[in-house]
């Protein structure tokens, strides 16, 4: 049975070059073949001995995948849609600024698992768990895509990250790494709707990576219902893996709070959501929801959003209305589904 080199992890990599015998400083030269030169295959590696490339390319195939859609937005952000060879698909989107940053909001998993019910991608449901080389395939498209260097990556796509932890870590590494992509750590975010154990193993992990939560409800009743997936988890335990991750850590993290009418937008939802934040060191990011398709949800006005914002301060809570992008091509958070496929 042949592994995907996609698989891999890049201490994956450097065992198994030892273990067949190669010096370690092969490993450093395939991987930079493949996630900083984007080579996509084995014989475009002419720096490697010709024995070690056919081995290679037997035991550890190079699987690349397609990109069957590309819509442009008017805000200049790019969707794309990544075939893998199995036909699982993957959303990502390439999102410029005018100050020369290139974000990337990159899938973790095809599809998404946690019926959320606001969201897109859960209606679909969960195809798989993306691999780490598939991960940065993503970033790797957007980067040639635009001609430009990647600088910020979000883990906001499809799927939940958390559910597929060690894929997603596997990929941020790569991604961080100076003679691979090179991307800050402090400039990659993930975003998680609330895995408790996922929250605690982040907050051991060496690198200065950015946690995201999407709470959107502070009082159980209300979360458990648009937020089925993670019903489980009540509110009490995620704020006590957040405290947590903020002592362990001394980082700050953000909370994603979609506005939507009527659902979570009363002024007892505000004050649950001020008293939740209470001592925790935390930025709020108000987000005005994006329609979907036949979704009974609404947004709310701008005087509600702004409302919110200027409340949370008021009570000593950090809080901005962050503006949705691409959402003329179904691009922005919440409306991946690839369902126009
Ligand atoms: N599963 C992870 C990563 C997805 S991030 C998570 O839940 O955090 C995508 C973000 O968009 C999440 O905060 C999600 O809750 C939010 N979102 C989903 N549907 C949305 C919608 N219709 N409008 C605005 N934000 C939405």
């Amino acid at each position: 049975m042949d592994t995907s080199f996609k698989s891999l992890s890049i201490g994956d990599v450097e065992k198994l070059v030892v273990e067949a015998g190669l010096p370690k400083f092969r490993a450093g030269q395939i991987l930079s073949w493949v996630y900083a030169k984007g080579a996509r295959s084995y014989d475009e590696m002419t720096d490697l001995p010709k024995a070690m490339r056919a081995q290679f390319s037997e035991a550890y195939p190079l699987h690349n995948p397609t990109v069957i859609d590309k819509r442009v937005s008017r805000d200049k952000s790019r969707k794309y849609v990544l075939e893998f060879g199995d036909g699982a698909l993957a959303e990502t989107v390439g999102l410029p600024s005018s100050d020369g940053r290139l974000s990337v909001c990159v899938s973790s998993q095809s599809g998404c698992g946690m019926r959320c019910a606001f969201c897109a991608t859960g209606h679909a449901g969960l195809t798989r768990n993306l691999l780490p080389g598939e991960i940065i395939d993503q970033i790797i498209h957007v980067q040639e895509d635009f001609g430009q260097r990647v600088t910020n990556v979000v883990v906001m796509g499809q799927g939940e990250p958390f559910a597929n932890y060690d894929n997603t870590l596997a990929a941020l590494r790569i991604a961080n790494h100076p003679k691979l992509l090179n991307i800050g750590a402090r400039h990659v975010t993930v975003s998680t709707c609330g895995l408790t154990e996922g929250i605690r193993r982040f907050a051991e992990e060496p690198e200065q990576f950015t946690l995201a939560v999407s709470l959107h409800a502070a009082r159980q009743e209300v979360r458990d219902t648009i937020m089925p997936g993670v019903a489980r988890q009540r509110l009490g335990e995620l704020r006590s893996a957040l405290k947590h991750y903020t002592d362990a850590t001394g980082k700050r993290f953000s909370f994603e709070y979609a506005l939507m009418k009527d659902v979570n937008d009363s002024m007892e939802d505000l004050d649950a959501l001020v008293s939740y934040c209470k001592r925790l060191l935390c930025h709020v990011n108000i987000i005005p929801l994006n329609e979907i398709e036949d979704s009974p949800f609404k947004p709310v006005s701008r005087t509600v959003l702004e409302t919110w914002c200027t409340r949370l301060e008021d009570a000593g809570v950090p809080a901005t209305i962050r503006n949705s992008r691409g959402t003329d091509i179904a691009g922005a958070c919440g409306q991946l589904a690839s369902k126009h496929i």
